[in-house]
C-alpha cells in the first residue's frame, strides 16, 4: 500500500466524529454475519464468502462444519471431495482448492492453528489483504480494518476515503479513524451499505448521515 499522509481540520475531524456517532446510534450491534466457532472457520467461512451471500455461506457451512470443522479434517479431503458440499456457492472449485490447501498449510505448517499474524495468514491460498484482515480483527481481536465492496463505496460516497482501490481506502481510514472503531466502522458500513446506501439506488432521503455526506444532493450521480 502506498503511505500517503492524510491531514485533518477540525472540521473534518467533527464531520468524522458524527458520521462514527451516527453509525453507532444506527447500528449499535452490527457484527460478523458469517457463523464460526473457531478461527479457521471463520476463514473458511470468509474465503466461502467471495461472490457469495454470507445467508447462503452460513446454509453452507452448517452442514460443512459439522463433519469437516477442522484444520485436520479439512486437510485430508481432496478438493474434489470437498466441491459437492459447497457447489451452491460462486467460483466452487477454485475455494474448494484454496480451502483444502489452505487447511494443509496450517495443519503442516502451524501445528493445526490458524496463524494470527498478517504476514503468516497471506500467504495461506485463498486468503488477501481483506481475508486476513477480516480474520485478524474478529477471530484474535486484533485492530485491522477490512475494505470489501460496501465499505469501499460506502466511504467513498461519504468523502472519507475517496481512492481508486480497497488498498488506498484501508490506508486512508486506518489513519482517519481511531483503532479502537475500526472493527465496529467496518461491520456498521457494510451494514449501511446493505440497507441505506445500495450500490445502484442508494436511499439518500431518508439516509440519516446524509447532512455530513457530500453525494447526498446528488443520489443519482453518487457512484
Ligand atoms: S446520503 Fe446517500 S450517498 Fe450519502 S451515505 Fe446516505 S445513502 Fe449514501
Amino acid at each position: 500500500m502506498s503511505h500517503t499522509t492524510v491531514t485533518l481540520t477540525s472540521d473534518e475531524k467533527r464531520r468524522i466524529q458524527a458520521i462514527l456517532d451516527t453509525l453507532e446510534r444506527l447500528y449499535p450491534d452490527a457484527d460478523c454475519e458469517l457463523r464460526y466457532d473457531t478461527p479457521f472457520q471463520l476463514l473458511v467461512a470468509t474465503v466461502l464468502s467471495a461472490q457469495s451471500t454470507d445467508k447462503r455461506v452460513n446454509m453452507v457451512t452448517e452442514r460443512l462444519f459439522k463433519e469437516y470443522g477442522t484444520p485436520e479434517a479439512m486437510a485430508a479431503l481432496e478438493p474434489e471431495e470437498l466441491e459437492p458440499w459447497i457447489k451452491e456457492l460462486g467460483l466452487y472449485r477454485n475455494k474448494a482448492r484454496q480451502i483444502v490447501h489452505a487447511a494443509r498449510m496450517i495443519v503442516e505448517e502451524h501445528g493445526g492453528q490458524v496463524p494470527s499474524e498478517r504476514s503468516a495468514l497471506e500467504a495461506l491460498p485463498g486468503v488477501g489483504r481483506k481475508t486476513a484482515n477480516v480474520v485478524l480483527s474478529n477471530a484474535f481481536s486484533i485492530p485491522a480494518l477490512a475494505v470489501d465492496t460496501h465499505v469501499f463505496r460506502v466511504a467513498r460516497r461519504l468523502g472519507l476515503a475517496v481512492t481508486k482501490s480497497p488498498e488506498q481506502t484501508e490506508r486512508v481510514l486506518t489513519q482517519i479513524l481511531p483503532k479502537e472503531s475500526w472493527k465496529q466502522v467496518h461491520h456498521r458500513l457494510i451494514r449501511h451499505g446493505r440497507q441505506v446506501c445500495t450500490a445502484r439506488n442508494p436511499a439518500c432521503f431518508s439516509c440519516e448521515l446524509r447532512l455530513f455526506c457530500p453525494s447526498a444532493q446528488a443520489p443519482d450521480d453518487a457512484r
